[in-house]
């Protein structure tokens, strides 16, 4: 059986996203910038993906910039209110320790160029309070960051009351919504979102295309420098097609989005269930604010590296915890922020469910995980260790 449960990483492209990309690479091809029609076909298309976005998000269309992604809408967001902060003799950012790369590495190359940054703890559920931002803010705060969902662990923040504390205080509020973007009802009104970042390719878009949303009135920079495109932030000729599969998709996503959370909820809690089967194993993040198809746990003794192969060798595709971390012997910087040891952090498993999945699926996962975990215990010293009583169990 083949099972493809690393939504978090990316999705596949939906058949309305497709579809809705196809005519503007076949014969709608022209430059939005060209006055005859054949680019004026692809300019309104262009405002007709931007129009939709804005209504899904619940803002102005003209409050839309499109990225390449979420990591440049998170990059550009942090550096455009550093910039306007710096001219106002404001250098201190708050985010928090489990954040994207995309974020965190933006603030330490800040940090470099004479920015404070305050990283809030997480708390063990992986959740953070609005008390926390209050606390935090002082009066050369120019920015606070922090993400919706974790794409880790998939805990949902309390977006609208930290968003309700930075407007109390006059400070600017960037989220970087990639995971809950297409996945959670979003209205930026509401929310006293100032800025928000999402990503096509997580919610069965395009890869390499995404959205920034900037309020009115919020400063944002010159990312590229050219011509008029993106109201002069972003200069260079639009990816049409990218553009009109976000909107396809997003719309999609949001349309169907109480049936198919209805449809996820069941299928992450009958895998959680299964999963905590396995002696020595915990969840992280809470249980109740977190994604729809979410799952994340600890297995104590093992790697999850060889977890992941074990698991690929049998038709599931899984992961570790970020993509971006993979690759690195370090383990997940979400998990030693919500307070896991080292080494349980290094036995985590990521599920991430789309509407795709199956309950047959689900219940393959539950039928192979606890073979392959058992098969890495018996391998493991440290196991054995724990067996013989050398060492205690930190998951009881
Ligand atoms: C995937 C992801 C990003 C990066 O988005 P890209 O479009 O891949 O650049 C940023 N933040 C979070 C929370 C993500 O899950």
């Amino acid at each position: 059986m083949k099972v493809y449960a690393d939504n978090a990483a990316t999705t596949k492209m939906s058949k309305t996203a497709i579809d809705a990309m196809l005519p503007y690479m076949e014969n709608v091809f022209g430059n939005p910038s060209s006055l005859y029609s054949i680019g004026q076909a692809a300019a309104e298309a262009v405002y007709s993906a931007r129009e939709s976005i804005a209504k899904n998000l619940g803002c102005a269309t003209n409050e839309i910039y499109f990225t390449s992604g979420g990591s440049e809408a998170d990059n550009q967001a942090i550096r455009s209110a550093a910039e306007i902060g710096a001219k106002r003799n404001k250098k201190h950012i708050i985010s928090t320790t489990f954040e994207h790369h995309a974020v965190l590495h933006t603030l330490k190359k800040l940090e470099k160029e004479g920015f404070e940054v305050t990283l809030l703890d997480v708390h063990e559920n992986g959740i953070v309070t609005p008390e926390q931002v209050d606390e935090a803010i002082r009066p050369d705060t120019c920015l606070v960051t922090i993400m919706y969902a974790n794409n880790e662990i998939g805990t949902i923040q309390p977006i609208k009351e930290i968003g309700a504390v930075c407007r109390a205080k006059k400070v600017t509020f960037h989220t970087d919504a990639v995971q809950a973007a297409g996945h959670l009802p979003i209205n930026v009104q509401d929310e006293n979102i100032d800025m928000l970042s999402l990503s096509a390719h997580k919610f069965h878009g395009p890869k390499g295309v995404g959205a920034l949303y900037v309020r009115k009135g919020v400063y944002i920079s010159n990312l590229i420098e050219g011509g008029a495109q993106e109201r002069g932030k972003r200069g260079g000729t639009e990816n049409v097609p990218g553009m009109m599969g976000t909107a396809a998709a997003l719309e999609e996503a949001v349309a169907n989005l109480e049936e198919t959370n209805a449809k996820l909820v069941k299928l992450r809690d009958r895998l959680i269930e299964g999963l905590l089967e396995i002696p020595h194993s915990i969840l992280n993040g809470d249980r109740e604010k977190r994604l729809p198809g979410n799952v994340n746990i600890c297995f104590e003794g093992i790697e999850g590296e060889s977890l992941l192969l074990l698991l690929d060798a049998k038709g599931i595709s899984a992961s570790s915890g970020s993509a971006c971390t993979s690759g690195s012997l370090d383990p997940s910087h979400v998990l030693l922020a919500i307070g896991r040891p080292h080494e349980i952090a290094h036995g985590s498993l990521r599920l991430s469910l789309s509407d795709e999945n199956t309950e047959e699926q689900i219940e393959y996962i539950i039928s192979e995980v606890p073979k392959v975990v058992e098969y890495l215990r018996n391998m493991s010293p440290v196991w054995r260790d724990l067996q013989e009583g050398k060492k205690n169990y930190v998951i009881q």
